[in-house]
């Protein structure tokens, strides 16, 4: 496929089956202006650019709530229609964000920036003993500060991430026990009660990293807006589930992450997909190749059925992939979040439940008011796909364009 920026014209996509974040319209056109849609359902203006797109879906542009991404993931993400990624810990002074949201050939980002964490605590303890890196050298150290072991640490760090611009809060609560590393300094509970104040008094959703039952139970009772991943620990209880629907949090479940961590990932299949190979460097297929592995008693039905129960309770569910880096196995920035699609159907959602997760529902809970729909005035973040993929989630996959802010990628 050929990736070209064009300027927007005035453009009616016509004859398209459109699902609109949350479900399949009458109408068959949509007319972009600029970065805009201009509406809904009317006829193409005259002197509009037509694209006809008979026998292809139009989408939202989808949103990856759980990604770890540099500049040139976020591009891999657009190619696969993902127009929004939410970044769940690294760094970027304002200048280099300012500079990188000029640009309309990688997807757009929100960002935690560095995610609150214990001394010591996650993800410490993947880094080699003496490996700790140094602050690039046109960062102030000081400026990365991200440990807290008091209430006094945790209200410094969340105003000095808010300072830095940090779109929400990311909490690191993780005691080890999936990853094979028992004794991983944790937030405690103080701590994390204080940091979801904080992060409330100043406008912002507190967001926590969680991968077993109880640290998921601590962050209810902290307060926090969320979890990223489901516990991978225990089948779920009617107890968490009954906690979970009261508390109103939404659960990203990064399925893909979870399965790797327990090492029965279908990565490997996904990645012999054309669709997916022909976007992805050796060095991303070989990541899908790989599994983390760190927690083998687990087992991926658990996750499924945990997520499907919480589904049927009413719990929003986001669809995300907790891609980092290639040396992390079973994950790819994109390719993963169509993974995680497929898996959710697996899981017993119906293919617009999925689609939901990853358009409608993600830009509501982070309050992007101005996409995951396809309405008028919403940004035109889009994705044009071949077939039905409200009927079968892998034709998500077709991708024939997608446009970012109204700016083309693919030519049809
Ligand atoms: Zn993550």
């Amino acid at each position: 496929m050929v990736f070209v920026m064009t300027l927007p014209p005035l453009t009616c996509i016509t004859n398209a089956r459109i699902f609109d974040g949350e479900r399949v319209l009458d109408a068959r056109n949509v007319t972009l202006e600029g970065a805009n849609i201009l509406n809904v359902g009317g006829a193409a203006p005259s002197g509009a650019h037509v694209v006809d797109a008979s026998g292809c879906t139009l989408l939202p542009g989808l949103i990856d709530s759980h990604i770890h991404a540099d500049p040139e993931s976020r591009r891999i993400s657009l190619t696969f229609g993902v127009t929004t990624v939410c970044i769940m810990q690294g760094f970027w002074t304002r200048e280099q964000k300012q500079a990188l949201d000029q640009r309309r050939d990688l997807a757009d980002a929100l960002t935690s920036l560095f995610a609150v964490t214990a001394p010591q605590g996650h993800p410490h303890e993947f880094i080699p003993k003496g490996a700790i890196p140094k602050a690039p050298a046109d960062i102030d150290p000081s400026e990365l500060l991200k440990y807290a072991s008091t209430p006094e640490d945790a209200i410094k760090v969340v105003a000095k991430r808010v300072q830095q611009g940090a779109d929400y809060i990311k909490l690191m609560l993780e005691d080890g026990t999936v990853f094979g590393k028992p004794g991983t300094p944790d937030l405690s509970d103080e701590v994390l009660e204080a940091t979801c104040n904080e992060a409330h008094r100043h406008g912002k959703m507190a967001v926590s990293h969680t991968m077993t039952l109880r640290a998921t139970q601590r962050a209810v009772e902290a307060g926090i807006d969320g979890v990223m991943h489901v516990f991978l620990d225990r089948p779920h209880t009617t107890e968490i589930i009954d906690t979970i629907v009261k508390s109103g949090i939404f659960v990203c479940p990064t399925l893909v992450t979870g399965a790797s961590t327990i090492g029965d990932s279908d990565a490997a299949d996904f990645a012999k997909d054309e669709r997916v190979r022909s976007r992805l460097s050796d060095a991303w297929l070989s990541a899908l190749h790989k599994h983390i592995s760190t927690y083998p008693q687990g087992k991926t039905e658990y996750l499924l059925e945990t997520v499907n129960a919480l589904h049927l309770a009413g719990v929003d569910i986001l669809a995300g992939t907790d891609a980092s880096q290639p040396s992390i196995g079973g994950m790819a920035p994109g390719a993963s979040l169509h993974h995680e699609l497929a898996l959710l159907v697996r899981a017993g959602f119906t293919p617009i439940e999925a689609l939901r997760s990853a358009t409608s529902i993600p830009a509501r809970r982070f309050g992007l008011h101005d996409r995951g729909r396809i309405v008028n005035k919403a940004r035109a973040d889009l994705v044009l796909v071949q077939g039905d993929p409200t009927k079968n989630i892998s034709d998500a996959l077709s991708t024939k364009a997608v446009w970012r802010q109204g700016i083309k990628l693919a030519a049809l």
